[in-house]
């Protein structure tokens, strides 16, 4: 028998290391299939290592048990482990569409737990006990805050384009600017979205200048609606020209057409003062608008999903069409909806209670002094790690004032090890942590981290130290 095979013969069987001694307290709360999964993957690893030679210089060489337990244990536990988990998001940027977007505040949490682990009034009336609509529960409150005649909530933006159109034009046309048939994040393109709503798309004017006289111009039997599409994500600079939202709104009401605006972020409180410069929903519907659509997770700060508010004439159309029923949303979305609106009567008290505005609003000073703080807890541990507070420049994020950078506070870790290396050790602890890369430094932005998320990034940095440098 040659070495390979007497090797081989030395491993042991999948049952026997089943029941091996060092993993019993491991196994106990694992599913069995996911037990013999990892038991026979890292056996048949071990097997291919032998038979491909990886040990055959060493003479003395038996499968060494030890590591192939490690081995078993590592699997479980990434087949325990959940895929979708929670990260900290060290970039700065708030809305960060790969994080998921919005963080919502804890009032809406709590709504969602209530509502998803009991039974609720989701389709039921109180009053009368009888069936009620799921609409009402956010209509009210929408109503309420933005001073719309009636609204409704979709699955998100996207979908309430869709239905939008495809309620109010289906088969007729609908013009719209060249210089705002935008794309948010591949997959949503406004001439394919048009499309799929079933209507005709009139494009006019060019890229850069749209006047009113090309809306009018292109107006005829067949026009269904006059849309305008917020430039979320881009900036027309130089020399242009744009019909402004009030004079679409009056040349609609000359010719009794209706007039839609998908204004993207939901901005519903003035962020001027961090140079936030987004149109806000209370002033376009101000206009007297038919009709305007935003996403529930973007600058409103609230869960996925696109609003429509406006005419109570369209919203019935598009409570009452089909689409309605593909793409409505369930109750922990109407549940995390609602509370994050409720916040909104108290305009000054939401910049702290919602995440999203909070993040956005925290003045310089605040964040320098976390840093501060941050670094300060990092050189009293003892790292290997140099650390040098830096001014950062955050973007809004989610396609959001794209022009717009929010001056923040930074650390900027530079160590023993490539910045490159230290990233993706961030990236693979137990709670990822998301950092950006710069000039061969690596970057921890304050603006996105609460209080545990930076003892959480202190703990871990000092982790790493140890185990990789001091064994
Ligand atoms: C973000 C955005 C959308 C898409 O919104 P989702 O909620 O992500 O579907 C559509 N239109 C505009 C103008 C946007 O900014």
């Amino acid at each position: 028998m040659n070495r390979k095979q007497e090797m081989l013969r030395a491993i042991p069987k999948i049952d026997e290391v089943l029941e091996d001694r060092r993993l019993l307290v491991f196994f106990k709360e694992a599913p069995r299939r996911l037990q013999v999964e990892s038991v026979r993957e890292a056996i048949a690893s071990l097997r291919k290592k032998i038979l491909d030679g990886v040990y055959d210089e060493d003479e003395s060489y038996i499968p060494d048990l030890d590591l192939l337990i490690e081995g078993i244990k590592a699997r479980l536990s990434e087949k325990m482990g959940a895929s979708l988990r929670r990260t900290v998001n060290a970039t700065g940027v708030v809305l960060h569409t790969n994080l998921g977007r919005a963080r919502l505040s804890e009032e809406a949490c709590q709504r969602v737990w209530e509502t998803a682990c009991n039974y609720s009034t989701l389709e039921y009336n109180l009053k009368k006990g009888e069936r009620g609509s799921r609409h009402d529960h956010v209509e009210k409150i929408i109503k309420k805050i933005t001073g719309a005649e009636s609204a409704m909530v979709v699955n998100n933006n996207a979908a309430a384009t869709m239905i939008c159109l495809a309620a109010i034009a289906f088969n007729r046309e609908v013009i719209v600017s060249r210089g705002e048939l935008v794309e948010i994040g591949g997959s949503f393109r406004i001439p394919e979205i048009m499309a799929q709503s079933g209507i005709i798309l009139k494009e006019i004017g060019t890229t850069n200048k749209t006047k009113l006289e090309d809306y009018k111009n292109a107006i005829g039997d067949n026009t269904a609606a006059l849309l305008k599409v917020h430039t979320s994500n881009y900036r027309i600079v130089g020399f242009t020209q744009d019909a402004k939202l009030q004079e679409l709104v009056a040349l609609g009401l000359e010719k009794n057409i209706p007039v839609i605006y998908d204004m993207g972020s939901g901005l519903m409180t003035n962020l001027m003062d961090c140079g936030i410069d987004e149109p806000t929903v209370a002033d376009s519907l101000a206009t007297g608008i038919d009709v305007i659509l935003f996403s529930g997770d973007k600058l409103l700060g609230g869960p996925q999903g696109g609003i429509i508010a406006g005419k109570k004439e369209y919203i019935e159309k598009m409570k009452s069409h089909p689409l309605a029923r593909v793409l409505r949303v369930d109750k922990m979305t109407l549940a995390a909806m609602e509370a994050t609106f409720t916040q909104y009567l108290d305009m000054e008290k939401a910049k702290e209670t919602i995440p999203v505005l909070k993040m956005l609003t925290v003045s310089y000073e605040k964040l320098l002094q976390q840093a501060k703080d941050m670094a300060e807890a990092l050189k009293n541990r003892e790292t290997s790690w140099e650390f040098q507070i830096e001014d950062s420049f955050a973007k809004v994020g989610g396609g959001s004032a794209p022009t717009i950078e929010l001056k923040g506070a930074s650390i900027a870790v530079k160590g023993p090890m490539a910045v490159e290396k230290l990233e993706r050790i961030l990236r693979k602890q137990s709670i990822p942590i998301i950092s950006r890369l710069s000039k061969g430094k690596l970057y921890l932005d304050m603006r996105t981290l609460n209080q545990e998320e930076r003892e959480v990034i202190v703990e871990t940095l000092v982790n790493i130290d140890s185990t990789e440098f001091k064994g």
